[in-house]
């Protein structure tokens, strides 16, 4: 394809965009198709000779479409929100158009710099301490990964660079809650700790946040049994519930047992956008690292995680694939991103922030997070005042979980009568909502029991939207029991 058949397939390609990104609030929000259905109406075999690029924008609109879940909907609230701002999709075009090769500083040099100062602007607004400092990676459950092989590192004082793991004589644990995302596990099992050593650390009943003297006890009972406590994750916004560990409190501990203090805070990132919001985070100056994603709530294009670290040199020597692992970052005068974290090639991930923060501003961002949290407040304060609902978690931030308990199946006290038929009652109408097309919800399971995660933050979701969901849910809790 020459520059000049882009420009026009690419004029077409944007319209089509502009006019899908029009059409999403008319679309059934779950993908209305089943298994094999989108393959079923590909050819087995790739053309053989060039197509028309009007026939393969047809095949978007025809195959691709139909089996999508819309993600972008206004009446989108499952999993978290991963919205997909178009000042960032317009970032994302420039930096696919650039066609940039990050291996180097010297590969891309402006690839590397304009990633240090947005990652920078980023630092700055969200208040995180002046000294740390970050880079961009695909995901959030990469940049966990890589927090805790440094964690690994820093507690086998570099065992990487003799037998690893496995000359180490004592067993190295890390402490986390069962409400940690699944990432966390797998981190702890990739990086060779061995699920065996993966500690959950007791929760507060009510909050479902860490108990900090809990940890504190874990981390005795394995000293005294010969383990060497290496890592504490500590979640603020866990994906159930969004609860929030006590970093403030947690933080002493891990710096009295010399444990590395990973921050997920995958979707709550966006949150620290707020001043008002900024307490999710005390403590976060004795941390060692965090992570959150723009790509959930924010609004930047997937794949777009910051993993900030207080010391950027423990990183690079750990991530450093030269064998002068005594090197430091201020050595050299540019900074070399492939020692930052697992790939050497990096995209130019940085412009579709750097497009998004200077095209939309941080204010009219803070805006839409304000109205998302207040718009979740209602959501909760309404639920509540309502008869036979129940919200079962704290809502700090724009996620509610919800339940419909009639009362032959709870009893006024809230003991659950019977659960399995509770169950099935909750799934049934969150599969009915879902199945309808109408929204979106996600249900999941507390305490061994179903509820349903309404996520709310969809760029588009306005308070109108949320009082529709919220009718919807009254009425097919209430339908499925006639
Ligand atoms: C979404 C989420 C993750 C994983 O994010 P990815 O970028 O999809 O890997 C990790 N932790 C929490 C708390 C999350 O909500």
């Amino acid at each position: 394809m020459t520059p000049e058949e882009f420009r026009t397939a690419g004029h077409a390609l944007i319209d089509w965009i502009a006019d899908y990104r029009k059409s999403v609030p008319s679309l059934p929000v779950q993908a209305q198709v089943k298994p094999g259905d989108v393959a079923r109406q590909l050819p087995a075999e790739a053309p053989v000779a060039p197509e028309e690029f009007m026939s393969v924008l047809a095949d978007l609109d025809r195959v691709v479409v139909p089996g999508l879940t819309q993600i972008q909907h206004p009446m989108y609230f499952g999993w978290f929100p991963s919205n997909a701002v178009l000042s960032s999709v317009l970032g994302d075009l420039a930096a696919s158009g650039l066609g940039a090769l990050g291996i180097t500083w010297q590969s891309a040099p402006a690839l590397t710099e304009v990633e240090e100062v947005v990652v920078d602007w980023m630092r700055r607004l969200t208040g995180l301490p002046a000294q740390w400092r970050g880079a961009i990676h695909d995901t959030a459950s990469t940049a966990c990964l890589v927090a805790i092989l440094a964690a690994r590192e820093q507690a086998s004082d570099y065992s990487e660079a003799r037998g690893g793991l496995q000359s180490e004589q004592a067993p190295l644990t890390v402490y986390t809650t069962e409400h940690a995302h699944s990432s966390v596990a797998k981190a702890v099992a990739l990086a060779g700790f061995g699920m065996d050593n993966l500690r959950l650390v007791e929760v507060d009943p009510d909050t479902y946040a860490m108990r900090p003297d809990s940890l504190r006890q874990m981390i005795e009972e394995d000293l005294l049994r010969g383990c060497k406590p290496a890592a504490v994750v500590v979640s603020i916004g866990t994906t159930g519930t969004t609860a929030i560990d006590p970093l403030a409190e947690i933080t002493p501990i891990a710096r009295e047992h010399g444990l590395w203090l990973h921050v997920d805070a995958a979707m709550a990132g966006s949150a620290l956008f707020l001043p008002e919001m900024r307490w999710l985070v005390d403590g976060i100056s004795e941390a060692d690292s965090l992570a959150w994603n723009p790509h959930k709530w924010l609004g930047t294009v997937l794949d777009c995680s910051l993993l900030y670290v207080r010391d950027p040199q423990h990183l690079v020597r750990v991530m450093s694939t030269n064998p002068s692992y005594l090197r430091s970052t201020v050595d050299g005068e540019v900074t070399q991103y492939k020692d930052w974290g697992i790939p050497l090639g990096r995209r130019f991930r940085a412009l579709k922030l750097w497009f998004q923060l200077r095209l939309d501003g941080p204010e009219a961002i803070r805006a839409r997070l304000r109205r998302d949290l207040a718009n979740a407040r209602w959501l909760a304060d309404t639920a509540e005042a309502t008869p036979n609902w129940r919200v079962l978690a704290p809502v700090h931030l724009q996620t509610v979980c919800l339940r419909h308990e009639p009362s032959h199946l709870v009893s006024t006290g809230g003991d659950i009568l019977d659960g399995e038929a509770l169950d099935a009652h909750t799934l049934a109408w969150a599969d009915a909502i879902n199945a309808s097309g109408a929204a979106l919800v996600t249900p999941s399971r507390l305490n061994g029991r179903w509820v349903v995660r309404v996520s709310i933050g969809a760029e588009l979701t306005e308070l109108s939207d949320v009082e529709a969901v919220w009718k919807l849910l009254r009425e097919k809790a209430g339908a499925t029991l006639q």
